[in-house]
């Protein structure tokens, strides 16, 4: 099969080993205009954070088609209130886009308020809320003092930057949440849980983990998350950043307000999610009984997983698997499971990756592993298809990719529906790749051989 070749402007943004003498990725710009990003916006950065916080009203300020995306297509499962789930949107119009709309805003607060009794608002600006400059700070703050709850703006208008923009976004509002709540009855052995947004109920199983170890589980940012739980988030005495892209410049801004200290983990993986526990123990070290329990813990579930794990990877050995997710954290950690089943890495990419993360990405991966930044349906294509994977671990919109080209899927993003994190996540995670890549479907493809190849 014939591939397109890649635009020059990207060029400093793919590593492939053969045509780059030395390393030296171009990260942190914006998308080359034309080129069909495969990253979202900067208000979809603020909507994937702050989505699972499932007592707030999410309302987003501008054209339908903005709400469209985001409406109950995530997997992020909450315990109790459910209205998360809605996407309200102040549908934007001519009229409002000629004459401004924080008329309209208000109106749409103050009944949603009143129908609904969120415990906090979140007001998201869009592209078009930017352009006409309507003041929606102004708007927030007269329905906070009418209403008596907070009333958070987002300024998450979708041209000002990259997805990162948007984290910054939701963390900025989050951080007014946290701080003014009451924290009278938090242990001293205590943690909040950054960056980890409870799809398919993971948020539930960590928390689990760490509760058995003995710590207390202040928040989690975000994941079945309530607004009083954020609001004492700053009582805790270490913050865990998982989904670091996302959530580090919050961890940051509470080590500098609160004296907060944190540290990075991953939950995916048997490897990873063990460190995770094993570094909150190091943390408490004053308290040897953590660091038990955590050896424990880690003993009993991976000889719970790993005899099915071995059956697992002897069909999947030497297959060969493309990874392009939102931050490039998850692709260390998915790099280090994909091993664990015998399989090579064959393209490894993030959209939000930095510097530091690519130089991480290339010591991790073998030689030959194609490393991409910010890339487009055509990059991803072309190097599937050069390097033969049997699969690509993606999000919605690199789903279609994989099925048009006739190989397996295994979806790693916010939209699946079943917990790939923790122990018991990576034994669902090799289920899933397992069923794809050896599934009989793919013998039907036209153009690949009888022996798998394109
Ligand atoms: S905020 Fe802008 S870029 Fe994002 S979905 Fe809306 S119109 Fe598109």
């Amino acid at each position: 099969m014939t591939t397109i070749p890649i635009l020059d402007e990207r060029r400093r943004q793919i590593f492939q080993e053969q045509d780059n003498a030395s390393f030296a990725m171009t990260c942190d710009r914006h998308s080359v205009a034309g080129s069909v990003s495969q990253r979202a916006c900067v208000f979809c950065g603020s909507r994937v954070v702050l989505y699972p916080i499932a007592d707030a009203l999410h309302l987003i300020h501008g054209p339908i088609g903005c709400a469209a995306y985001t409406w109950d297509i995530r997997g992020a499962l909450s315990s109790g209130p459910q209205l998360h789930r809605m996407s309200f949107s102040t549908d934007l119009q001519e009229m409002q886009v000629i004459f401004g709309g924080e008329k309209k805003l208000y109106g749409a607060l103050c009944e949603l308020i009143a129908a609904y009794r969120p415990n906090a608002a979140f007001v998201y600006s869009t592209c078009i809320v930017g352009i006409i400059g309507d003041d929606v700070a102004a708007v927030c703050r007269q329905v906070a003092k009418e209403q008596g709850i907070a009333v958070l703006p987002v300024h998450s208008e979708g041209f000002k930057g990259t997805k990162k923009d948007g984290y910054r976004a939701a963390c900025d509002a989050l951080f007014k949440l946290v701080g003014t709540g009451d924290t009278r009855d938090i242990a001293p052995v205590s943690i909040n849980i950054l960056g980890e947004f409870n799809i398919g109920g993971e948020a539930w199983l960590i928390r689990k983990y760490y509760e058995q170890m003995g710590v207390q589980v202040v928040s989690v940012m975000t994941g079945d998350s309530r607004v009083e739980e954020l609001r004492r988030a700053h009582g805790a005495a270490l913050n865990v950043v998982q989904c670091s892209g996302a959530m580090t410049f919050l961890a940051e801004t509470m080590q500098a307000k609160y004296g907060i200290p944190y540290i990075r983990a991953s939950y995916f993986g048997i490897e990873d999610m063990a460190k995770a526990l094993y570094d909150v123990a190091a943390h408490f070290a004053a308290e040897p009984c953590i660091q038990q329990k955590a050896e424990v813990l880690v003993r009993e579930q991976v000889a719970a997983v790993l005899p099915e794990l071995q059956r697992i990877k002897a069909d999947l050995a030497g297959k060969r698997a493309a990874i392009y997710v939102g931050g490039a954290f998850k692709a260390f950690s998915l790099i280090k499971a994909l091993r664990l089943l015998g399989m090579q890495v064959v393209l490894a990419g993030s959209q939000t990756g930095n510097a530091d993360d690519y130089a991480t990405l290339r010591e991790m991966c073998d030689p030959g592993t194609v490393i991409v930044d910010d890339a487009n349906p055509l990059e991803l294509s072309k190097y599937v298809i050069e390097k033969q994977a049997d699969l690509f671990i993606g999000g919605v919109k690199e789903r279609p990719i994989a099925y048009k080209l006739g190989i397996g899927f295994c979806d790693h993003n916010h939209e699946r529906k079943i917990p790939l994190a923790g122990f018991e996540g990576m034994l669902q995670l090799a289920r899933e790749i397992h069923t794809t890549v050896t599934s009989p479907v793919w013998g039907f493809v036209p153009f690949r051989a009888k022996d798998g190849e394109f």
